[in-house]
């Protein structure tokens, strides 16, 4: 076991706390929190003197796809929509290897780490073309990465396969057994989306595992699930353990009908992850004047209490050709697509740590609190704001009390 570390003189964010407090945060031989509190004894532990820096819980994207990430190069989409897009994976998806894939992936979890991110949940192709190739590939490096990021793996059924429900329960079943952590899905692109969603709902019963769908992800309140979504989460009781990504129709409804609509969703206990790089990137190409924003309703599904998180979705690939893997600008993007004010920077703060942490299920493991993994975004800035509207320069982000990565500023 290695020695205790202490974490002396900054400026914490304690769980659940709405404000920083200058305290010290005492880290165990085994990587978690063992005391957080003022003026801490040595008691023989290493010493890191912060001199005022914040110390935050890190950060966590749980909604991405590392599969397809930074494939950008290799193909095109030139109509810039979800059709030309998903055209463009599924023609090249069939002669990417699980080591090419893997490698891809490799350098957006390096890149997502140095900037603060501790926890990703990776929606994972299951599709015709390439089955579960891409879920042994992403559960092997979810293994390969354990030590610097806590990877989830989705298995999302995508593509044709959403309208081929036996295959894909079987696709599903071998899924399930390669180790994936959730079950995942678009409704939108079956031809029988109320019976494909049935199937997922099955299928996250029989494994006990939670739902996590792109459950439309177009502008068309018609073809919209969301009663449907609500009714089944409450029939197989699964409140509290199925996510909603996008839910972008709920903008296209007129405001009665959205009301109700998330009064629903709240009543069912699902979540919601938002997801403005892919919505503005995709959606409202067809207008000829005024695009839409093509994100779903964010600050009212907060208002109403609903959980919604912000995520990075597609990090350079078909869908978003951009992506940094700066979770914090995701964060800043969402404070401009969705019209927050100058006094919500603090919510969306929330919106890419703590509520999502709650999402993924990251539990009583996941923020500054005794008995929580010491996984922790240390960085140099005044206030949670700041770090919000501007990032910091220098940051340090640790896996278990372990440094495992690092930003300095050096002034010449
Ligand atoms: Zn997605």
């Amino acid at each position: 076991m290695r020695r205790a570390l202490i974490l002396r003189g900054g400026r914490v964010l304690r769980f659940g706390a709405a404000a920083l407090e200058a305290l010290d945060v005492r880290i165990g031989g085994d990587g978690r929190i063992a005391e957080v509190g003022p003026s801490l004894p040595d008691d023989g532990a290493e010493i890191l003197a912060l001199g005022g820096q914040l110390v935050l819980p890190g950060l966590v994207d749980m909604h991405q796809h590392l599969d397809k990430s930074r494939t950008r190069a290799l193909l095109d989409n030139p109509s810039g929509t979800l059709k030309g897009a998903s055209a463009a994976y599924r023609a090249l998806a069939p002669s990417i290897t699980k080591e090419q894939m893997i490698a891809r992936a490799r350098a957006t979890v390096d890149a997502c780490s140095a900037h603060g991110t501790v926890a990703i949940r990776s929606h994972t192709n299951i599709d015709p073309q390439s089955g579960v190739r891409g879920v042994e590939a992403m559960v092997a490096l979810r293994e390969q990465c354990a030590h610097r990021m806590r990877i989830q793996v989705v298995g999302h059924v995508t593509s044709e396969a959403t309208s081929m429900l036996p295959e894909s329960e079987a696709w599903l079943r071998q899924a399930v057994d390669l180790g994936i952590d959730a079950i995942g899905g678009v409704p939108a692109f079956s031809s029988e989306p109320e019976a494909f969603l049935k199937l997922l709902f099955a299928c996250a019963e029989r494994s006990g595992l939670p739902l996590d769908m792109h459950i439309d992800e177009h502008l068309d309140s018609g073809r919209a699930v969301f009663s449907e979504l609500a009714r089944l989460t409450r029939a197989y009781g699964m409140q509290g353990r199925v996510v909603a990504g996008h839910s972008s129709a709920l903008s296209a409804m007129s405001p009665d009908r959205a009301k109700r609509t998330i009064d629903e969703l709240r009543e069912a206990g699902v979540g919601i992850v938002t997801l403005p790089a892919a919505n503005l990137f995709l959606q409202g190409r067809e207008a000829d004047r005024l695009p839409p924003r093509g994100l779903t309703r964010v600050k009212e599904l907060l208002a109403a209490g609903v959980p919604v998180a912000t995520a990075s979705d597609n990090i350079q690939d078909p869908f978003v050709p951009i992506g940094s893997g700066d979770l914090l600008e995701m964060a800043r993007w969402t404070v401009v697509a969705a019209h927050f004010g100058l006094g919500d920077l603090r919510t969306v703060f929330e919106m890419v740590s703590s509520m999502p942490a709650q999402m993924i299920g990251l539990g009583a493991d996941w923020g500054i609190r005794k008995g929580a993994r010491a996984d922790l975004l240390i960085a140099r800035a005044e206030t949670i704001e700041d770090v919000v509207a501007s990032g910091a320069l220098e940051r340090t982000v640790m896996i278990a009390g372990q440094v495992v990565s690092q930003i300095r500023v050096q002034n010449f």
